[in-house]
């Protein structure tokens, strides 16, 4: 009955892992969740706010496709104080979060055949969204040795005939990576050389806590011709639930995407839009804070994690996960009153952590590694503590 795509779609198991918890919890199980990542912090007052004025203002109409100009014109002076990019509101889009964006792209870039470089570990919707209209995805691995840093050399040995884009994610989702400068000018001297595309997902920028969070779009006229860039007011401002993403590129690209978004959405919400106005031109004290939250939250999970026999975290320099390799568990057994299962992929630590823990975590199989699992460190200190707690225990019971 469904579409032949439909057949390879796997649904986004950062969302499942949500939903899961969210109904453990429903039925009385005290769960503990790492599952999605979403800061728990409210949006701020001064953004709501603006969503309320806009609303009594009658302002709850379709607006332009592509974005309010007052919200496009923000994007831009955002884009030129923390980025150093120059763009008008003309280059500029504005869509249903930054997952819709990411998918006008892959809409309007990606012909069925094409070639898409993922450095993995990778998002889950990267390659998912190729998939999804005919692409083909190809994972360019990094290591766990370097930080997982970007492997330039690797992207250039996997480029081929058929490739029209590299996915760059820094700082990145799952691994908390904050690429090099040197790896990210290495890539752009790639994407130029080879007349490739360049999508450059910075939606954790703000929450970047080792390193610098250097744009690749501005590293030159050449590389900025080539390059999307997106980002979010989903993690910054903690506002998840609104969803305004955008991006800023080249004027033909930003056009065909609007046209896309034109035959699909529309707008976003206008009232968000608004709510997005203020997020971006606002004073901008709530976000250092909840970064230096997230920043001491970092520490706390990845000293637990290390101190947990048979696993092992590099340090996570940006964005909200701890990529943990879970593999030393692997050859343990769970007795589980089914039947003894032997730990052999990060869906069985996942399983045993949900099971005898209490504890949710995305296995990393989804993101492109079956050694590892990703933690949202996005919660509490008391939640962060006791989930650890329970896992050590549950590690204690494993034969
Ligand atoms: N990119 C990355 C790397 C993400 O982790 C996410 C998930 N929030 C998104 C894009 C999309 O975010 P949103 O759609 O909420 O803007
Ligand atoms: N991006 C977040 C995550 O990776 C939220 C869920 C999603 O959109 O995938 O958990």
């Amino acid at each position: 009955m469904l579409a032949d795509r439909l057949k390879t779609l796997a649904p986004s198991s950062t969302l499942a892992v949500q939903a899961k918890a969210r109904e453990l919890r429903a039925r009385g199980i005290d769960v503990i969740s790492f599952g999605a990542g979403e800061p728990d912090f409210d949006t701020p007052e001064r953004i709501k706010d603006a969503a309320v004025q806009a609303m009594r203002r009658g302002q709850t109409k379709y607006t332009e496709v592509g974005g309010i100009l007052d919200l496009r014109a923000a994007v831009c002076a955002k884009l030129k104080r923390d980025n150093g990019l120059v763009y008008e509101p003309a280059d500029v889009l504005v869509s249903v979060g930054a997952k819709h964006t990411l998918f006008n792209l892959v809409v309007a870039l990606v012909n069925p055949g094409d070639e898409v470089l993922v450095p993995s570990p990778y998002w889950v919707s990267y390659p998912e969204q190729v998939r999804l209209l005919g692409g083909v995805p190809v994972e360019v691995a990094t290591t766990e040795a370097s930080g997982f840093d970007l492997d330039a050399d690797r992207l250039r040995a996997a480029v081929t005939p058929r490739t029209k884009l590299i996915v760059v994610n820094s700082p990145n989702n799952p691994t908390g990576a904050v690429f090099s400068r040197a790896a990210l000018e290495a890539v752009a001297r790639l994407a130029v050389e080879r007349g490739l595309w360049v999508v450059s997902d910075e939606c954790y920028e703000a929450l970047t806590f080792e390193g610098r969070h250097a744009s690749i779009a501005s590293f030159g006229p050449e590389i900025k011709a080539r390059t999307l860039t997106v980002n979010t007011c989903s993690k910054a401002y903690a506002m998840t639930g609104w969803r305004i993403g955008y991006a800023a590129g080249p004027r033909a690209l930003i056009r065909a995407m609007t046209d896309v978004q034109s035959q699909v959405t529309s707008n976003p919400s206008s009232i968000a839009q608004w709510a997005a106005v203020e997020a971006l031109g606002g004073g901008q004290d709530e976000v250092a804070k909840m970064a230096g939250e997230f920043d001491r939250r970092r520490r706390l999970i990845v000293a637990g994690l290390n101190a947990l026999p048979g696993v092992s975290c590099v340090m996570p320099r940006g964005a909200f996960y701890a990529f943990a390799n879970v593999s030393g568990l692997f050859g343990r057994t769970w007795r589980r009153p089914e039947g003894d299962l032997t730990l052999k992929s990060s869906l069985d630590v996942t399983g045993f952590f949900l099971e005898e823990a209490r504890v949710a975590v995305v296995p990393g199989k989804d993101f492109g590694s079956d050694a590892h699992v990703r933690l949202s460190y996005a919660t509490s200190d008391a939640l962060i503590s006791e989930g650890l707690a329970r896992m050590a225990a549950a590690i204690a019971s494993l034969a």
